[in-house]
This record gives C-alpha cells, structure tokens and sequence, in this order.
C-alpha cells in the first residue's frame, strides 16, 4: 500500500545543533524520515521544513562526526509506530526501540544508528479468525483476535486501507508469528493486499475511525482527592502541573499503577534516568490487584530521559499516543500518562530557535498552544462500528519553572484540559500529599457526572461540593488566625477551620506507602464522604479551642485507622463503628 515512488537523495549544506539543512534530489514530504550517512552510521532524522530544493531535518541522535556533504537518505515513510501483538509489556525509547533487547545487544547503551525492531518477529500469537471469506471491510474493520496478556488484542484491516474490499482468504486458527500472512483483502481495483497481524502509521496522526462521543463515565484513578473531589472522565483529559518536587511523578505513578482501565501507556519524557530506572525495576514486580496478574501486562512504557537526545522527547510523546489510540481502537479504556509535557516543549523550542521562527511569549513557537491543544484533543471516546466503545484518556504532567503557573505551558495546558490538578509548594512542604492544592484545582467533568451518573454519584458529588465550601471557609479562617491568632477567632470559626483540616486530613490526603490506604475505590470512597458529611454537619460544641482540638485529632486518629483497615479485615466494621462513636458522644440533640 505504499506509493511507489523513488526515494530522494541529498547532502549536507549546512548544520547547527541537531539541525540539519540538506539540498536534495527527487520529492520530498513533510516530516518524511531520513538517515544521515556518517561515519559508517545511519542517523535517523525527520524533516522538519522543505523550501526548494532544501530540506531541515532534525536529528535524533548525538550528531558528533556529522559534515557538510555527508549523504542522505529520504526513506519515503513518515515517523511511524509499529503496531501489533507484544506492545504491551514493552519497554521503548523515543524512537521505539525496544529497550530490553538494546539491553541484551548492547549492554545497556544503544549505539547511535542503530535501530532494533519494536516487535518480535520470532514471537508467537494465538489467531482466531472473525472475519470469512466474502466479508465486506474497510479499514479498521476486525478480521480476528488474539489473545495478549489481559486484553484481547483485535487484529485490525490496516489503517492505510483504502475504500471497501473483500476478504479472499483468512488464516484459520493457530499460532503465528506476526509477519505471517493472516488475510488476503482484494481493493475495489481488483488489487490484493496482503494482511498481517502488524502494521504501521505515522506517529503525528490521530487513530480515530469512529465517531466522537461526549465522555460521560467517570475514571477511577483510586486517588481521593482526584476522584472525590476533582474528578476525570474516561475519554477526558487532566494535567498535573506543579514545582519540582512537588510530587507530580509519585502521582503519576500511581494512577498508572492503581487507575481502574485496561491499558496504561507511560510516557517518561525528558526527566531524570533515576526515576525512571525506578519504574522500570519497580513495574514487572507489581501485582495488578483487579486481575491477579502483574500490572506490567497491561503497560506500555516510552521512555526518553534527560539523558537521552533531546529531539525524541517530541516522538515519544506522539509513539505513546498512537499506542494508546490504537487500543483504543479495538473497543478498549486506555490511558495515556506524560511526565513531563514541558521538556517535550523544550524541545519544540530548541528547534524553534534552530529554524530561526518568531519567537513567542519565553522563546516558545508561537505554535506551543495549538501543539498541545492537538496533544490533548487526541482523547476521547469513540463508538465504534460494533457498537462498542473505547476510550483514551490522557494525563499530562507540567513543570513550570519555580513553580509558576503564569507560563505559557501550564496556560496553553489550563485552556483544553478538562481536569486541573495543580501541586503546590506549600502542600508537598507541609508533607500533605498527595500535594494537589484543594484550593486551586477544579474539574470540569463535576457537573457533567451529576447530570449522567447515578444516584450515588450524585450523592458523592454533593458531599464534595459541601466539603470543598468548609474547605475555602476554614482558609480564610486559616489567614485570620494567622495574625491574630487562634484566641482571636470565636469558638465557631474554630470548629469550621478544624472541620475543614479534618475533611483534608482523613480524605483529600493519603498515604502512598500505607497498602490499603494507597488506592480506594470508589464504593469505600463514598463510605468515606458519607463519614465526612457526618462529621462536617454535626452541631458540636466545646468549652475551649483546645478542647475542640483535642477532640478533632482523636476523631481523625480514628478514620486513619480506619482508611489503613482492608475491607476484608475482621476490624474493620469495628474500627468504623469507634469512629461513629467518638463522633456521637459529642453530637448534641
Ligand atoms: P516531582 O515529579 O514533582 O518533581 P516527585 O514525584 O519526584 O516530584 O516527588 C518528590 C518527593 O516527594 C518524593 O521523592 C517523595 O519523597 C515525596 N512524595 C511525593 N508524593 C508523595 C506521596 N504521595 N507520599 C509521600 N511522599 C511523597
Ligand atoms: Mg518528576
């Protein structure tokens, strides 16, 4: 299916960073992938701008040894992902190299270059035919499944197909490799096409052959303050802007771990080696607790550290998404997570700077926003041909420097997603974590679950909506007595800035190293909230602020106690039940 078409050669005119301009030969496409030859090597490179006859290609790689009048390749495809059965599981870079074979090849450094295949070709799949011969299809359509850890993988008519075919033969059950031959679909010019259980597609362009519908059903990403308080849809977006060290990793990491959805894409985008060394040992050994199997069967992880060039910071961000997009695909709830979606930035404005364009607001394109407004607008849920549904839900994490939001990142990020969870200093300071800041996050999709979700969701919506006035209440209380100190606040104003400590400490915060508090789903969260509207709407009076004190700590003591308690442990009922004891034996009327 591709256009057959002789591939343009060039050479180097010029070079300024991992900027190349090149005079060509022949025809030459936008974001068409070259290799530069160079010291017996082959450095991948995507073209960036065409004028003439000269083309800028950006280099993937360390580009050391590189000359004017070196030769170069056009391959004639775009940057694609490949894609099939054994996505899950792996472990790529930014240019989808798998990272455990680099490993067994090349003792942990892949040398410039050199570019391994991202699917097993010696790997094999259980097929089971859908389709017969005869069936109509176009692209997309599903020809059979197999069977891929926790999913059900569907192999699907390439993307690239064009208008309607048939089938002229399909593969019967049994176990192939990928490159095996499933299928023979003929066009409508009488061309046969030969299918396999992989394919491949241009890594900028959104998988999307459905139709987009509203993203009403809630995610549950089992963290409390996300989920009860700031909710994010299947299908919907969210970003975790936040200063350094203020914990937008952790989080990041525990969505990813503990998120109710079936496909997980991490993308670990310019941060630190360490970190991501760390999810690389950490993955493979975590149980996934809503199938028995390891979470790592479910996942996907793209990384490219700072260490790594800084150009495939910008592929791995796209590699990650076409994953997640083409699961999606095949009727399933994925989530796509991205630490950080502001080195993927940097790198767009180092290139910026190279192709010598008008800078915009801090030396960012004047393009940034509309590049993340595309980013973002790759979520969704889509209704497919079966009626069924997928959904891709994408997270990104922002770094804003110092911690400021007034940058262009975090503002281009604020205007499409649907969900922001900001991280603050003063919260990660004050070791409340998660350090989403109550005080300054919100999310769109409140309203929306209220009008579609349930009589529960409802119910749960409205307790957070209370919690949350208690919460802004007892601030400004917070502030008052923070000049004038605690004697100068009335008695009542006392209670409400406990109350409101009190909602934060026992639900909005949660311990990541606690087993069972880690991660709550939704059914004990609404046990919770029910816990916390008693306490936020009991008449209570006290005879000192120390009293109220004392008597607020022994009562959220009590709920930890609890939060820390497994549903399945005898204490349990008993725990809850000390709770609802200490609260009525100060409760009046
Ligand atoms: P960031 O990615 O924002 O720079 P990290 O996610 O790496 O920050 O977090 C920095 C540190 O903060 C962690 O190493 C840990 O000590 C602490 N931290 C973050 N989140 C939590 C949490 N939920 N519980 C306990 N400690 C946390
Ligand atoms: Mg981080």
């Amino acid at each position: 299916m591709t256009t057959e078409r002789q591939n343009a050669t060039g050479r180097i005119v010029a070079a300024q960073g991992n900027l190349m301009t090149v005079e060509f030969d022949g025809i030459v496409r936008q974001n068409e992938v070259t290799f530069i030859k160079t010291e017996g090597q082959r450095l991948k490179g995507e073209v960036i701008e065409i004028s003439g006859n000269l083309a800028k290609v950006q280099v993937f790689e360390l580009t050391r040894g590189i000359t004017c009048g070196d030769t170069v390749e056009f391959d004639g495809d775009l940057l694609t992902v490949e894609l099939g059965p054994g996505l899950l599981k792996s472990i790529y870079d930014g240019l989808q190299n798998p990272l455990e074979l680099v490993a067994e090849q090349a003792g942990y450094f892949l040398p410039r270059g050199v570019y391994l295949i991202p699917l097993s070709r010696t790997a094999k799949w259980d097929f089971t035919p859908t389709a017969k011969v005869g069936d109509v299809v176009e692209k997309a359509d599903y020809l059979g499944t197999v069977p891929e850890g926790v999913v059900t993988h569907r192999i699907m008519v390439p993307f690239t197909f064009i208008g309607k075919g048939k089938v002229k033969s399909i593969a019967p059950a049994g176990s192939y490799t990928i490159e095996h031959e499933i299928a023979v679909i003929e066009d409508e010019h009488g061309v046969a096409h030969k299918v396999t259980m992989f394919q491949r597609w241009p890594a900028k362009f959104p998988i999307r052959f459905g139709q987009r519908i509203l993203p009403v059903e809630q995610l549950t990403t089992a963290c409390r303050i996300i989920d009860g308080a700031f909710p994010v849809a299947k299908g919907g977006t969210f970003c975790t802007p936040g200063p350094f060290g203020a914990g937008k990793t952790v989080l990041q990491h525990q969505i990813s771990k503990y998120a109710h959805i079936q496909v997980v894409v991490v993308v670990a985008c310019g941060e630190r080696a360490g970190e991501v060394v760390e999810l690389l040992k950490e993955f493979p050994e975590l149980d996934d607790p809503a199938t028995g199997r390891k979470l790592i069967d479910r996942t996907c992880i793209i990384c490219n550290t700072s260490s790594m060039p800084v150009a495939a910071r910008e592929s791995s961000v796209y590699i990650g998404t076409t994953i997640a997009e083409y699961y999606r695909q095949m009727g399933i709830d994925c989530l796509m997570l991205a630490d950080s979606t502001s080195r993927w930035a940097q790198a767009l404005r180092e290139m910026s700077g190279r192709l010598e364009e008008i800078p915009g607001e801090e030396a960012f394109p004047a393009y940034l926003s509309s590049r993340i407004s595309e980013l973002y607008e790759r979520a969704g849920v889509l209704k497919l041909k079966n009626d069924s549904t997928g959904s891709l839900t994408i997270g990104g994490a922002v770094s804003p420097a110092g911690g400021n939001f007034e940058e262009p990142v975090t503002q281009s990020t604020l205007a499409v997603v649907g969900c922001f969870l900001g991280l603050s200093r003063g919260r990660s300071d004050a070791r409340r974590f998660p350090a989403v800041d109550p005080l300054i996050s919100w999310s769109k999709y409140n309203d929306r679950f209220a009008e579609f979700g349930d009589e529960t969701t409802r119910r749960r919506i409205e307790i957070a909506k209370k919690a949350q006035k208690v919460l802004f209440a007892a601030d400004e209380i917070g502030k008052k007595m923070s000049v004038v100190g605690e004697e100068g606040i009335g008695r009542d104003d006392m209670v409400t800035f406990l109350k409101g400590e009190f909602y934060d400490a026992v639900f909005l915060q949660q311990n990541a190293f606690d087993k069972v508090d880690t991660a709550t789903d939704i059914a004990r969260q609404t046990e919770q909230l029910e816990l916390v509207e008693m306490a936020l709407d009991a008449e209570l009076s006290f005879d000192s602020h120390d009293s109220a004190r004392r008597f607020f700590l022994t009562l959220q003591d009590k709920v930890i106690q609890w939060n820390y308690t497994a549903k399945n442990d005898a204490a349990y009922a008993d725990r809850k039940e000390t709770v609802l004891k200490t609260l009525k034996g100060h409760t009046h009327g």
